[in-house]
């Protein structure tokens, strides 16, 4: 019987298909592209093993149409990553394929670059006499001139010669003295390296002596306060990897920091840089993805996809804030960029460096065992001090909008003195809730099991959950009073208020809302970095990795929200984001102050965040963790699953859990609705795996999920599994 080549395509299928090979006698080969026929359709698809004796018999087999790519587009090394992850994910292979392509890749274009036009001197033009036709020709020998003194002209530069050089150039190639070439056109940012490196510290120097690309697989957590040298001990490996001419893997959280990592980069650093991050256009991201394979780019930075980026010559992966949750990604396919690297460094036997002012309480877990080494960078550059971190007790306080009067004069305080001024808050809209005050009616969105935010500047009520926008009511729709009022804080009213309370201080907002137009975040920290602002209010988009270094007071406007989460991991989520805002204070030489405005300033979180910083809340949150036997002390998966009826979610998991073994250290918990049970008009449950051991769990979900996917009631729910949840 004839052979069949495993074909992965996206949809629910755990396994790649078999498909009979095509017409033409060279069968693809592995990491290749095809074109295969699925029902009444075509799909692109990935060839992922070598031909293998069909699985089913009797099953009527297809054939491949088209083979896409003669050369593999994913090399073993990345094929193997991706069907790694499909299996610890138990996710199926073809969607994590397709999460790893380009979406050009995905629809099948060819892999290739964007090219561009060059033109070259040929032999006969490097002899030509250029005296001669000076004379006669001074366009065409001032063009041969320019051609002479460089490698190629691009197409592009021909304008800037200025008269006819259109004409010129045409005579030329008549002549044959001049050809053209087309040249790959990847989009690659070209590092300067002009400026200088400073001398590192000793505690600097020692992170970045574990960092040798090429020297084998080592885990570094560079665990350093904002401020104290991170980045400049990954350029200085980065540097090295470079110069070794091995690329490097930078990955980011957010799109949002990009732009400053990467001219920080391009000045510091003698390489070819690309970026990877879904605000690129299609042709942009294929671009910059085959410059990574193909080793044009020296450096990759990129956001959670870019783990999948191709590495022709690898050398070296940086995540750079580990703990930020935005590395999970918490749809679909629910790998965690952050895991993976350091999976795929452990497979590509090189170094990685996990940075963060905050460590994940994973990755302390992780060094506590051994597996990853600890750095402390303590002493920020420049003799910056640190921050003082101050409760205030707002019980039986004054207060405008939230604002304290205590917190208002040190405010004002602070202003006087010619510095700048951070209020976090992090909830953007004018208020979480609109009320009516005779009979306390709430706007509740219709489709999910949320109040709906009061924009009062759009005049519309959103829900953040499901995206729904409408206007706001003019009555009440339950009484029909007028009385409707806004309850709570939001960055929109805390806007209103310190435009009261402090008039003609130049202030500017930055959340989602005053940052939606393209580019209006960069021009907003701009003029807070120029400190034009002086007073900068916002959500989390500014806790993060900027520099401001003018900020001399930090006010975390409400800690209190935070402290109550229903999460088993809101504390942590709450400690790490205080140190974060926290950090954008006290850069310069001006020591920095932080207030964190709480009705619980007895709070034990915040007593010892307060006290002992965030070593000591992580070291007490850990204990929590094992006493309580969650993660990461236990593994963890939850089997998600949601419909347009309440019952479906719950009775699917009941069956599907009848289905588990019963003499298994697998501890079940549920099912249960989850805690948002309904969301833009489905209702969603979960059912909550947990075993000592990693192993135990995988081997657990292996056995029993196929049996799952088989179930009749499977056919009636969307559900999905999540391997090391970050959100219950
Ligand atoms: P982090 O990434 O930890 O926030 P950075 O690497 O951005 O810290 O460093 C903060 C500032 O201190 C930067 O301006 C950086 O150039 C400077 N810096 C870092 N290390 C040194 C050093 N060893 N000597 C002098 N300046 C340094
Ligand atoms: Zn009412
Ligand atoms: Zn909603």
């Amino acid at each position: 019987m004839a052979q069949t080549i495993p074909v992965a395509v996206s949809g629910p299928f755990p396994r790649s298909l078999d498909y009979l090979p095509p017409e033409t006698d060279t069968p693809p080969v592995v990491g290749a592209r095809v074109r295969v026929p699925l029902g009444r359709r075509q799909m692109v698809g990935m060839v992922t093993g070598p031909p293998r004796d069909p699985g089913l018999a009797g099953h009527r087999l297809r054939q491949i149409t088209q083979v896409l790519d003669l050369q593999p587009l994913l090399d073993s090394e990345l094929l193997g990553l991706i069907s790694w992850s499909a299996r610890y994910y138990h996710h199926p292979i073809g969607d994590c394929i397709a999460t790893a392509l380009p979406a050009r890749l995905r629809q099948g274009y060819p892999a290739e670059p964007a090219s561009e036009t060059r033109w070259q001197l040929t032999p006969a033009g490097d002899e030509a006499d250029i005296e001669a036709l000076r004379r006669r020709a001074p366009r065409q020998a001032a063009l041969l001139d320019a051609l002479r003194s460089t490698d190629d002209l691009p197409a592009g530069q021909l304008a800037g010669l200025g008269g006819d050089a259109r004409g010129a150039l045409q005579r030329l190639v008549e002549r044959g003295y001049a050809t053209a070439v087309e040249r790959a056109d990847y989009g690659l940012i070209t590092g300067r390296g002009t400026e200088g490196a400073p001398a590192l510290n000793p505690e600097q120097a020692q992170a970045t002596s574990a960092l040798q690309p090429g020297a084998g697989h080592q885990v570094t957590l560079v665990d350093g306060v904002t401020g104290s040298g991170k980045t400049e001990v990954y350029l200085d490996a980065i540097a090295r990897a470079t110069a070794m001419g091995l690329q490097s893997l930078v990955i980011v959280p957010e799109i949002g920091l990009t732009p400053q990592l990467v001219s920080r980069f391009q000045a510091r650093l003698s390489a070819k840089i690309a970026v990877l991050h879904s605000g690129l256009a299609d042709g942009e991201r294929l671009n910059a993805w085959l410059a990574a394979g193909s080793g044009a780019a020296d450096v990759i930075i990129g956001t959670r996809s870019a783990v999948f980026a191709p590495l022709r010559r690898p050398g070296l992966i940086i995540v750079d804030e580990e703990h930020d949750a935005s590395l999970k990604q918490q749809e679909g396919f629910r790998y965690s960029a952050r895991d993976l690297a350091v999976m795929r460094a452990h497979r590509l036997e090189c170094p990685i460096a996990m940075g963060t002012a905050t460590p994940s309480l994973e990755s302390l877990a992780n060094a506590r065992a051994g597996r990853y080494t600890h750095y402390r960078l303590t002493e920020r550059a420049g003799n910056a001090r640190p921050p003082q971190l101050r409760l205030l007790d707002m019980r039986g306080q004054p207060t405008t909008e939230g604002l304290s009067a205590p917190l208002l004069s040190t405010v004002r305080q602070h202003l006087d003195n010619d510095g700048q001024v951070l209020l976090f808050l992090n909830r953007r809209g004018f208020s979480p809730t609109l009320i009516c005050h005779e009979c306390g009616w709430l706007a509740e969105c219709d489709r999910c099991d949320a109040r709906y935010t009061y924009h009062r500047g759009r005049s519309r009520l959103h829900c953040h959950h499901c995206d729904r926008e409408t206007p706001v009511p003019a009555v009440c729709p339950s009484c029909n009073s007028v009385d409707l009022r806004p309850l709570g804080l939001g960055t929109e009213r805390i806007e209103g208020a310190l435009q009261t309370a402090l008039p003609d201080t130049p202030m500017v907002r930055i959340d989602r809302d005053s940052t939606r137009q393209r580019g209006r975040f960069e021009q907003h920290m701009a003029a807070a970095q120029r400190g034009e602002a002086q007073l900068l209010l916002g959500t989390q988009m500014l806790a993060k990795g900027h520099h401001l270094p003018a900020v001399t007071l930090v006010a975390i406007i409400n800690a209190d929200q935070g402290l109550f989460g229903a999460d088993f991991r809101s504390p942590e989520r709450l400690a790490q984001l205080v140190i974060q805002v926290a950090g954008r204070a006290g850069r310069a030489e001006r020591a920095g102050e932080v207030v964190i405005q709480t009705h619980q300033p007895e709070h034990p979180l915040l007593q010892t965040l307060i006290h002992g910083g965030y070593p000591a809340f992580a070291e007490a949150a850990l204990t929590e963790r094992e006493a309580a036997g969650l993660p990461p002390a236990r593994a963890m998966a939850l089997i998600r699953a949601e419909a347009p009826g309440q019952t479906a979610p719950l009775n699917f998991l009941k069956a599907a859990a009848a289905t588990l073994p019963t003499d298994s250290s697998v501890e079940v918990l549920g099912p249960y609705p989850s805690p948002m049970e309904r969301r833009a008009g489905r209702y969603r449950a979960q059912l909550m795996l947990q075993a000592n051991q990693r192993g135990t769990l995988q081997a657990l979900l292996t056995d029993w999920l196929p049996g799952v996917s088989a179930l009749p009631m499977a056919r009636r729910v969307r559900w999905s599994v999540d391997v090391d949840p970050a959100e219950m």
